[in-house]
């Protein structure tokens, strides 16, 4: 009998599996709610979110019957054809952000790349070619495709792969000079509400809506990539509507469709008409089974939104409140939480965490980072924080 355990998988995945992640010490099975467990049977609370994804937590009966029922009915039909649940979420989306029209896709660079051809071609049409540059933030992160690459602001992603594609750049978020003095061929700005993967740094609206004045002035278009911070994550349907902004085009993903791959992203009145027949396709976007999974998951997060800011900065202050020895500060908005640590690397502490039995994230060079299900409640709360605290107190991981 073959019995899989966390080291015959780690065989088989050093056999046939190509080594791009890091991977860590644990093979999980199933999950219930926000607890996951290994296939050792041990149990973990996850402030996770498999990177923001499972924002409704696993195995929700709900979202399971959507999926099930759908998959049992139509998983799959062409873009060549109608179906209802795409029509249904499209709708939904544009209702919840304002926006006027959504193309679905299958993951957030995707999304990212289409909001691109938009802003490209809106451009084109209006001004000719040779207004088509994207600015993004330092610190950025917008995905791994060589397109999404140039885009992301961070050099560490960008070496050995080289050539990009052509036409991205990067100024430092907060910094209105750079703001300024953007060349006269840039077509587009590009942010994150709060960049994640930088390390979880929120903007600050003042900045954010600075940003906006001169897009607006300058006829760039204001571009959200909502990826990590869409779909509830920060207290809001979209982070934006924060921040007291309207973006022209917003990309989403992770959290959308509670676990299933999908992507997508929404425009607003103004670009509805830029992209017309053959201009973009994806043979995946929009399927029945992700589209209801998707309809599926707004309906139990609707019941989750208006707690999300409450919860989010509970866990802050009561981390804060710990007076931990190795935790300098938190940061973040709703539950997105980074916790910037000292005493040693993110991943150490992470990896302690893990071992005593706590799912969390890192981000940036200094900074743990939980992204919960947003369904989470106070005992899942509790625990997790009583495990970061113990394992936070035990000492310093050098
Ligand atoms: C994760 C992420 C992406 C990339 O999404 P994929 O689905 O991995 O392609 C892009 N932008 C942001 C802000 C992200 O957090």
């Amino acid at each position: 009998m073959n019995v899989t355990t966390l080291t015959t998988l780690k065989a088989q995945y050093d056999a046939y599996i190509l080594p791009t992640y890091a991977r860590r010490d644990a093979a999980f099975a199933r999950g219930v709610g926000c607890r996951l467990y290994d296939v050792d049977g041990k149990e973990y609370i996850d402030m996770s979110s498999g990177i923001g994804v499972n924002s409704v937590g696993y195995a929700h009966p709900d979202w399971v019957a959507a999926v099930a029922a759908q998959a049992g009915t139509l998983a799959h039909a062409s873009n060549l054809f109608y179906t209802e649940p795409a029509a249904r979420l499209a709708e939904r989306l544009c209702a919840l952000s304002g926006m006027a029209g959504a193309f679905f896709a299958n993951s957030g660079a995707e999304a990212n790349e289409g909001v691109f051809k938009v802003a490209r071609k809106y451009s084109e049409s209006k001004y000719g070619a040779g207004r088509a540059t994207i600015a993004t933030l330092t610190g950025s992160f917008h995905g791994r495709t060589l397109t999404t690459l140039a885009a992301t602001g961070q050099g560490k992603f960008h070496r050995q792969f080289n050539p990009l594609t052509p036409g991205f750049l990067h100024i430092p978020p907060g910094d209105i000079d750079a703001l300024h003095a953007l060349p006269g061929d840039v077509c587009a700005v590009m942010l994150e509400p709060v960049q994640g993967e930088g390390g979880v740094w929120p903007l600050e609206a003042g900045y954010v809506k600075q940003v906006e004045a001169l897009c607006r002035e300058r006829d760039w278009l204001l571009l959200c990539d909502e990826v990590q911070t869409g779909i509830g994550r920060t207290g809001h349907w979209f982070g934006f509507q924060g921040l007291g902004i309207t973006p022209d085009a917003l990309s989403f993903a992770k959290g959308i469709a509670g676990g299933l791959p999908m992507g997508g992203f929404l425009v607003g009145e103004g670009l509805r008409g830029v992209l017309t027949p053959g201009d973009h396709a994806a043979t995946f976007g929009g399927s029945p089974l992700c589209c209801a999974a998707a309809l599926a998951t707004l309906d139990i997060l609707e019941g989750a939104l208006p707690t999300v800011l409450q919860k989010g900065e509970a866990i802050r202050a009561r981390i804060e409140a710990m007076g931990l020895p190795n935790v300098a500060g938190t940061r973040g908005r709703g539950l997105m939480i980074g916790v910037s640590v000292t005493g040693g690397e993110p991943s150490d502490w992470n990896d302690k965490l893990l071992e005593a039995g706590l799912v969390a994230l890192t981000a940036g060079t200094d900074a743990l980072r939980f992204l919960p299900p947003l369904i989470i409640g106070e005992g899942d709360i509790e625990a997790a924080l009583a495990i970061f605290e113990k394992v936070m107190r035990g000492g310093s991981t050098q």
